[in-house]
């Protein structure tokens, strides 16, 4: 097969000449699977040969907590109070998306995410069937979940419930092993007890993943405390929310016996330290303390107006940086630790067989190229957390299908002009209302 031949199709593929686990190795992907990881590998019917060229070889990043279609709200409004931040110029503007605008913002995301190495990512927003339509067409894996906003009012619970069902069946029929639907009720202060309930027993009944904000400042924490007497946590667990399949986005100001609860159900909480930091939460989360209580831990960017791109990489040396400044311990999260929360951690909350490279694993696999930041190679995991820009990686395979090759992802100018075109247009609707 000649390069442009190559994107996107299922063909049993050898990567010679890269850097895997810490030594020179070869790769074999077949079947969507990684079938064969040596030093030489010649039994193999492989259709195409990248020469990796001494590239070091990783799991594809697996991205927790995202807003996709928020891409197009890139660089819109920063430096503002989160309320402000949120009254004034986020929540106008949602107003005014529409359904093409989700697709596109999505396709866009899909784009940043394959360019800088994601090959998953666990998504809570609006619009899910264009959403998916934008990550089918893409190539990548993601969890879809339609976000339920309630705010108490009964009238509109019955309503978030007709669209978060149609939501999941919509998803579901689509048919398609890269998309998965999830459940996620927004925020315990934007959702009703009754909401939540019925978010935990759908997740529940459709075995599906559950995505939630959780103590993401410290207001969040008093105002659970002054309206239910219980911080967030404990008030999920009374509302049956807690359980292996809950995925808590931020997490910050957890204290010990919120991180017993988690321990206790096997939640995944979700760090998104530039979001925190860029937002001001006034916390990093307790990452040493939640390890030690044997809680899964992941990472994500959350959305694109916050961040305010979806490189992993420069999420992982944030992460990294910030537990070592915070806990005034440069032993705190090492890079092999940044390395599994952008990975292995977030496809275990998934239930997905991908984030490691190992024979029988999802052949979701990225190279970051040989180049001035990750000359010389002594470590290629501290090359990787603390080196380099996801605009290192040269090759994205998902899926066991070649979605960039050498930085090249087609038709790549096309959505980059139709998702500006519409971000714009976005603006003007909003401004003009
Ligand atoms: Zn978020």
């Amino acid at each position: 097969m000649t390069d442009t031949e190559i994107y996107n199709k299922q063909v049993p593929i050898l990567i010679r000449n890269a850097w895997i686990n810490g030594k020179r190795q070869e790769m074999y992907l077949e079947n969507g699977l990684i079938s064969a990881i040596s030093e030489k590998i010649t039994d193999h019917d492989a259709e195409f040969v990248i020469d990796a060229n001494g590239a070091a070889a990783l799991p594809g990043m697996v991205n927790m907590h995202t807003h996709a279609a928020m891409e197009l709200l890139r660089g819109y409004a920063d430096d503002m109070q989160l309320f402000e931040w949120l009254s004034t110029k986020i929540w106008p503007t949602e107003a005014h998306l529409t359904d093409y605008d989700f697709y596109i913002g999505v396709k866009l995301a899909c784009l940043e995410m394959i360019r800088t190495g994601t090959t998953t990512f666990n998504d809570m927003y609006f619009g899910m069937e264009h959403a998916a339509r934008a990550v089918d067409e893409s190539g990548i894996r993601a969890c879809l979940s339609y976000c339920m906003i309630d705010g108490g009012d009964h009238e509109k619970f019955e309503s978030e419930v007709r669209a978060m069902t149609s939501s999941v069946k919509n998803l579901k029929a689509m048919n398609n092993p890269r998309i998965m639907p999830g459940v996620s009720p927004h925020a315990v202060y934007t959702v009703s007890e009754e909401g939540l309930r019925w978010c935990a027993e759908y997740a529940e009944k459709e075995n599906v993943p559950l995505h939630v904000h959780v103590s993401e400042t410290e207001q969040e924490v008093k105002d659970c405390v002054a309206a239910h007497g219980m911080r967030p946590p404990k008030w999920l667990e009374h509302c049956g929310v807690l359980s292996k399949r809950c995925i808590a986005a931020h997490s910050c100001w957890l204290d010990a016996d919120d991180i017993a609860l988690y321990a206790k159900y096997g939640v995944t909480a979700v760090h998104n330290p530039v979001s925190n930091m860029k937002l001001a939460s006034g916390r990093a989360i307790p990452y040493t303390e939640m390890k030690e209580a044997g809680v899964n831990v992941a990472l994500g960017t959350d959305g694109a107006s916050s961040n305010n791109d979806l490189d992993m990489f420069s999420e992982m040396k944030t992460a990294a940086i910030l537990q070592k400044f915070a806990s005034n311990n440069p032993t705190a999260m090492p890079a092999s630790d940044a390395l599994a929360i952008a990975s292995a951690n977030g496809a275990k909350a998934l239930g997905l067989k991908a984030g490691v490279l190992a024979p029988g694993y999802l052949a979701d696999v990225i190279l970051v190229g040989r180049n001035p930041s990750t000359v010389p190679r002594f470590n290629a995991e501290s090359n990787a957390v603390y080196a380099t820009s996801g605009l290192a990686v040269d090759t994205t395979i998902c899926d066991g299908k070649v979605l960039m090759f050498e930085g090249v992802i087609p038709g790549a100018e096309k959505v980059m002009a139709e998702a500006e075109e519409a971000a714009f247009a976005l603006a003007r609707r909003a401004e003009n209302a």
